[in-house]
């Protein structure tokens, strides 16, 4: 409760954002806020418990940002999923479908030990869509989902139901 009250706190609703109908949940004064970073990052940790990954991986932008700071504070690596065409090296992809078009995520083959842990992290969870690949991404690259977790949940999108069985945590559902 109190964690979520942080994240509202720190959240701007951007009406239009990125187009007509949208409202856009706006986290950056969140990360902005020292204080209320330093207490979501911890509150992440917390929730999982340290021994509960051997990495942390951040879906591009927003993800890396939070997957860092988790990543850092625990003493394990950090591995990013990126949008496609950005890796240098061999990667795995997956593409999934958005309202209009469709998009892909990649992360390189190597990225994973077999059997690793993996908390994957991003900033908000909408449609699923994104988290599902990001997901597959860590499996077939060989990783085990310790978890999925994002500071916000737009639970009316139902992207929940698009990643079970695996364990997902929000610190606030709206
Ligand atoms: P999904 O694939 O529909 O679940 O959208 C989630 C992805 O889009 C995440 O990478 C988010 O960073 C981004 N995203 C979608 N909606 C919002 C929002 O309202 N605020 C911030 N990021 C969002």
């Amino acid at each position: 409760p109190e964690l979520a009250s942080v994240v509202l706190g720190g959240t701007v609703d951007v009406l239009d954002f990125p187009k007509p109908g949208i409202v856009f949940k706006d986290l950056m004064p969140l990360f902005a806020d020292g204080a209320a970073f330093r207490r979501v990052v911890d509150g992440v940790i917390e929730h999982f418990g340290r021994e509960s990954f051997d990495v942390v991986a951040g879906v591009e932008a927003r993800g890396f940002v939070v997957a860092a700071a988790v990543a850092y504070a625990t003493g394990v690596g950090v591995v990013p999923v990126r949008k496609a065409g950005k890796l240098p090296r061999k990667a795995l992809s997956a593409t999934y479908e958005l309202e209009y078009g469709e998009a892909t995520l990649e992360v390189h083959e190597d990225a994973f030990v077999a059997g690793q842990r993996v908390l994957v992290v991003d900033d908000v969870l909408a449609t699923g869509g994104t988290a599902g690949a990001a997901l597959e991404l860590v499996e077939r690259a060989g990783g085990t989902v310790a978890g999925f977790t994002v500071l916000m949940e737009l639970g009316f999108l139902k992207g929940r139901e698009r990643l079970a069985p695996r364990p997902v945590h929000a610190m606030l559902t709206v």
